[in-house]
């Protein structure tokens, strides 16, 4: 079970990295965007030479230090060396905390000093940045003046492209390449590709924002189009919001997400719920529920609530005659109890596939399917789970929607595979 598990895990971070390592390659061969400074039009008029601007100050008009708050650093070792005194960093600390506590000053985090150009090099402004975007601006040249502010964050499309090929993963893995845009989209295709099963030669293609501060990268913004070939079919995603819902459809505008059903039998008595706590009706003692009964006559046919594989079919002690469906890298379920199995391992099922019969196997006092729901690797209560609502594209926003996938679709069939450009040498 260990051993499984780990070869799970490994997989999944092999998966990962290939898939980063080759959106890596294909980020510094597809987009050489130069990032250009911001520069204020009216103030290089007049001087015609560009002002370096930052925080809303000219900072060329200081003597500029900019460093990362060490561990167990203080704002007090950090101003006192710029003649910022005891009283004042004191004061300053107060009057700061309606606006930004500084004990919340975090060791990592960037912070700027811009002291006077004279001979004592006095600080006049410090400025601390609890993120990338976000700073706070300490305006210490009379009273202490403290004010909130936020970079301008430039949002720039990309693309990225890349076939998946074990192989190479090695030669790149010295490269340090995050892994957010595979993580997302794993999360889009989770539906309908299992990325456990990614195999040598799949492709795919991917149009996305990625967020600038100071023409410096701060991460991946909306995944706006992808197409994913996975055995030879492709899969498309494409973004498209309705109202306040964000949701990613195919080519033929319906949702990527599938609900699952609501219960595994089509008639049934819902005969005890998920629960913390309750009296065992065979062992006789309080003990956690981590499923939800539903009573039904023996023989009842029991529906795999989605599509999905099978990777248990086996009778245990408790569990009787059971079933276990993994639907994707997210959600899994099992069935309890049946008088028969219909079944076997790696069998691929569809949701409403017939999967067992309803009986009373294992521990139980009557005729019932106990149903187990799993939300990455963790026992939920699927009653209480939102699930996707799984709608297609409204009637009313289809002509929104048909513009942008002509748009994007043709932006897809632009970029080029690794495997076009060695065609084109
Ligand atoms: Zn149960």
């Amino acid at each position: 079970m260990i051993k499984k598990k780990i070869r799970l895990v490994s997989s999944v971070l092999t998966v990962l990295l290939a898939v980063s390592v080759f959106l890596f390659i294909n980020r510094y061969n597809s987009s050489n965007e130069q990032f250009e400074p911001i520069i204020e039009d009216s103030l290089q008029v007049a001087s015609h030479l560009p002002i370096n601007r930052e925080f809303g100050l000219a900072i060329d008009s200081f003597v500029v230090t900019k460093e990362r708050i060490k561990p167990n650093e203080f704002l007090a070792n950090i101003l006192l060396p710029h003649h910022i005194d005891y009283v004042t960093i004191d004061a300053l600390a107060k009057k700061s905390k309606p606006i930004f506590d500084v004990r919340k000053m975090v060791a990592g985090k960037t912070y700027t000093i811009l002291a006077s150009k004279d001979s004592l090099q006095k600080a006049q402004y410090f400025i601390y940045q609890p993120n990338a975007i976000d700073y706070v601006v300490y305006d210490l040249r009379d009273s202490i003046l403290i004010y909130e502010g936020q970079k301008e964050v430039e949002i720039v499309e990309k693309t990225a492209a890349g076939i998946i090929n074990s192989s190479l993963y090695l030669t790149l893995q010295e490269n340090e390449v995050s892994p957010a845009l595979a993580v997302r989209l794993s999360e889009i295709f989770a539906w309908s590709i299992d990325f456990y099963r990614i195999q040598k030669g799949d492709w795919f293609k991917v149009i996305y924002d990625e967020k600038f501060v100071d023409g410096e990268s701060i991460g991946i913004g909306e995944i706006k189009a992808v197409e994913f070939n996975h055995y030879n079919t492709n899969f498309y995603a494409f973004h498209f919001k309705q109202g306040d819902n964000d949701d990613y459809f195919d080519e033929e505008a319906n949702s990527l997400r599938k609900a699952f059903l609501k219960s595994p039998l089509k008639f049934s008595r819902l005969s005890s719920r998920y629960t913390m706590k309750r009296f065992h009706p065979v062992q006789k003692r309080w003990k956690a529920h981590l499923g939800t009964d539903y009573a039904a006559p023996t023989g009842t046919p029991i529906m795999s609530t989605g599509d999905g594989v099978v990777i248990e079919s086996a009778r245990k002690s408790a569990n009787g005659n059971y079933v276990k469906v993994k639907h994707n890298s997210v959600y899994t379920t099992q069935y309890l109890h049946m008088s028969k199995r219909n079944v076997k391992v790696g069998q691929r099922v569809r949701q409403g596939d017939i999967i067992g019969f309803v009986g009373s196997t294992g521990l139980a006092t009557g005729p019932h399917v106990c149903y187990r729901f799993w939300k990455n690797d963790k026992q939920v209560d699927h009653l209480k789970q939102d699930f996707p609502s799984a709608e297609p594209v409204l009637a009313e926003n289809k002509a929104a929607f048909d513009l942008y996938l002509k748009e994007y679709k043709q932006k897809l069939d632009l970029i080029r595979l690794q495997i076009d450009l060695m065609a084109a040498n």
